[in-house]
């Protein structure tokens, strides 16, 4: 097992620190936005709108990014956001 690999519980998961560092903010975020929203509409167009909205914000972070207007932790803030948003459209699947 390599030394990043630091969940390795039976041989059936395995996540690198890059990735962990990435999925508990997303976590953090998912169950911020949970409690701050505790009622995500059940119509899948009304979550898809959510999630489309954090998108947009991503794409003004880039672009502010891009002409020096903001920050790269703006930018991985607002994925974080989107990436939550998307984990909550998971859940909320049709089962
Ligand atoms: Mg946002």
């Amino acid at each position: 097992m390599e030394k990043e690999d630091v969940i390795n519980r039976k041989d059936s998961f395995v996540m690198s620190y890059e990735h962990l560092a990435i999925f508990i903010p997303v976590q953090i975020e998912f169950i911020r936005a949970n409690k701050l929203h505790p009622n995500f509409p059940k119509d899948m167009f009304q979550q898809l709108a959510i999630m489309q909205e954090e998108a947009g914000e991503v794409t003004k972070a880039v672009l502010d990014y891009h002409f020096g207007k903001d920050t790269i932790e703006h930018v991985r803030e607002e994925l974080i956001q989107t990436a939550a948003m998307c984990v909550r459209m998971l859940q909320n699947l049709p089962k």
